[in-house]
């Protein structure tokens, strides 16, 4: 780091690498409650887009219950034979947030606190004194005291990859059913692998369609597009408007790297082991994440990273995992018998990291015993401590 300009020499309370969601998130609670910190956050990216919806089961007891645009009481899982089963949830709802919300939102508080923000930079090195984190930042650096990490890897290694490329549409005449999220419509399975369709109405003429697979490799939006034309116009929307489009990989089983033993640089997000394996699902535990890292840091205490998934929950999400890509033809009949095994509000508990004992139980005397037995024995006890 040497030669690097001194423009700012004042040392930061921390410094937030990634504006992301988990950054936008952990210094927009900072901002609430401990406004008289010297935060700085940097991210390459120049702007915030519309780019998302993420959506996670609520009981109402969220901390971002203030940020949700829409809420569904009953969500449906289908294959492409017919079977069909729904949920109607008497605690919980299937609950979204939408990214040009929660950016402004976050940003808004952000700015109220007077928190620094450098966008269109890139953390390129980060070094640890004695007393300071020091990070360069293209000819400039930057001191901080503690720094939270939220990068996600250039290249990320998984078992799997969830992708998926849709589009929000809007009709001229009433389309959608409103009550009723189609969380894993449609699931199949083809010579690319398993694969299923996401619909979330926003109102009778508005929603989200997303073609979505399960793949060893991170598909390009490109290598969807075939599929999503095709879903379109099979739903009859190939000529609806389209307000904007959506693509995401999220990773499924993440090779995650060793978190740092200085607790002045902890990890967070995505890029520290966020995302449910079996699920890709992360937002909530971002959230959760935020509140209690802000919480440690306006006691005064150091910045908390992104916890690891507990070893029982880690093997079963592998298990799981290894059973769907050694059989993906099976894979929709796995979560047709889980639908069916569990009670509406005990799939929303297991999918908000929740789930009781019981609902274990069910769920694994639902599972076919020979697969799931067999793919235990290959996951074998690592990790399982
Ligand atoms: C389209 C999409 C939809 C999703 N939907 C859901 C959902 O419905 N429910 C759910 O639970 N999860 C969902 N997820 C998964 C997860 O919640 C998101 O990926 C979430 O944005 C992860 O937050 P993050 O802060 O870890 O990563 P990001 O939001 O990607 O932020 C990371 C930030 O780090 C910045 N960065 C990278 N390199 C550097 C560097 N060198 N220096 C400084 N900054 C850097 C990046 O520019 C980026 O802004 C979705 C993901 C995607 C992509």
């Amino acid at each position: 780091m040497r030669g690097a300009k001194h423009l700012a020499e004042e040392t930061h309370d921390l410094a937030i690498i990634g504006a992301g969601c988990a950054g936008l998130s952990l210094a927009a609670r900072l901002a609430d409650i401990s406004p008289h910190l010297k935060i700085v956050l940097i991210d390459p990216r120049q702007t915030f887009e519309d780019d998302r919806t993420w959506c996670f089961w609520s009981a109402g007891n969220t901390p971002v219950e203030h940020l949700i645009d829409k809420r569904w009481q009953s969500w449906r899982f289908s294959n492409v034979e017919g079977r069909a089963i729904t949920h109607h949830a008497e605690l919980s709802q299937y609950a979204c947030v939408r990214a040009e919300r929660f950016y402004k939102s976050t940003l808004h508080r952000i700015e109220n606190a007077g928190f620094q923000l450098r966008l269109g930079e890139t953390v390129r090195e980060l070094a640890l004194d004695a007393d300071r984190v020091r990070l360069l930042i293209g000819e400039d650096r930057v001191l901080a005291r503690n720094v939270v990490d939220t990068r996600t890897p250039p290249h990320i290694t998984a078992k799997l990859f969830q992708v998926f490329s849709g589009v929000e549409v809007e009709t001229e005449i009433d389309r959608f059913e409103l009550g009723q999220a189609g969380l894993m419509e449609d699931m199949g399975c083809d010579e690319y692998g398993f694969h299923f369709t996401y619909t979330l109405p926003f109102s009778s003429r508005r929603a989200l369609i997303e073609f979505t697979r399960f793949s060893p490799i991170a598909m390009s939006a490109t290598s969807l597009d075939s599929q999503l034309q095709a879903l379109l116009a099979q739903r009859g929307l190939n000529r609806a408007r389209i307000l904007r489009r959506e693509y995401g990989v999220l990773p499924m089983g993440q090779v995650i790297e060793p978190p740092s033993k200085d607790p002045r640089w902890v990890r967070a997000g995505a890029g520290a082991g966020a995302l449910r394996s079996a699920t890709g699902y992360g937002f909530l535990r971002i959230q959760n994440w935020a509140e209690a890292c802000a919480a440690s840091m306006a006691r005064g205490g150091p910045p908390l990273a992104q916890q690891p998934e507990p070893p029982l929950r880690a093997w079963l999400d592998a298990v799981f995992l290894s059973a769907l890509t050694k059989q993906p033809t099976s894979a929709a009949d796995y979560f047709l018998r889980m639908a069916r095994a569990l009670t509406p509000d005990a799939f929303a508990r297991f999918m908000s990291d929740a789930a009781r004992s019981r609902d274990l139980a069910h769920l694994m005397t639902a599972l076919p015993p020979m697969p799931f037995l067999s793919a235990a024995a290959r996951v074998g006890l690592k990790g399982f401590a």
